[in-house]
């Protein structure tokens, strides 16, 4: 399973999942534009977008991409936020499917309509992704993890707390500096999945904002 970030920040996320038969867009808050020039004009390609709320830095595109005949999942509370109403509606701990991949949306905290965060299972490589945004906490275990791609400040203590998260596994804690920062998805993989052993290393999804650590 591959993720990439097409962008992440408050001004707009996208995020491809891939693997070697489906590929998805995660969040779609840049322009319709942008997302296809970024994609490598390959968005026919995307079997579906899922959506985590109704932002804008996270929903820019839906009605776009919704017209142009792409499956595009989000809550109830997000379709209804949107005020979209051919989306495809899931819902927390309702697993569904997109190609290879088994998704299970989970509740997220955040001052939005419904927010959710994905579990998603690749049974073409048996890889599993945790992705999580816009949240002041996380209150899950993920088993069998193998790629984490999380919300969180370019802080050296939420670096700290990030390093050590096989053995916290299920909390991010906000640190006093987490409104003062500006939020950045991280993507961990998790190079060992025995919590024995639980080192990974952890991919910044923009190089240009890597922190000196
Ligand atoms: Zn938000």
């Amino acid at each position: 399973m591959k993720f990439e970030s097409l962008a992440s920040s408050s001004h707009g996320n996208a995020y491809i999942v891939s693997d070697r038969d489906t590929r998805i867009l995660l969040e779609c808050g840049i322009s319709y534009k942008q997302l296809q020039k970024l994609s490598g004009f390959s968005l026919s390609e995307f079997k579906a977008c899922i959506v985590s709320h109704e932002h804008k830095d996270h929903a820019k595109s839906v009605e776009d991409l919704i017209g142009r005949g792409m499956e595009v999942y989000m809550s109830y509370g997000t379709a209804q936020a949107l005020e979209v109403d051919s989306a495809s509606l899931i819902e927390s701990m309702e697993q569904f499917n997109v190609g290879s991949f088994d998704i299970v949306p989970f509740a997220t905290f955040h001052d939005a309509s419904e927010p959710l965060g994905f579990l998603i299972k690749s049974r073409a490589d048996g890889e599993v992704l945790a992705f999580a945004t816009d949240t002041v906490n996380l209150r899950y275990k993920f088993p069998g993890l193998t790629i984490l791609a999380i919300e969180a400040n370019y802080d050296k203590t939420c670096w700290i707390v990030a390093r050590s998260f096989p053995t916290r596994c299920g909390t991010v804690s906000p640190t006093p500096t987490w409104r003062s920062i500006p939020c950045v998805i991280i993507c961990a993989r998790l190079i060992y999945r025995s919590a024995a052993r639980s080192i990974f290393y952890i991919c910044p999804m923009q190089p240009a904002e890597r922190p000196n650590l």
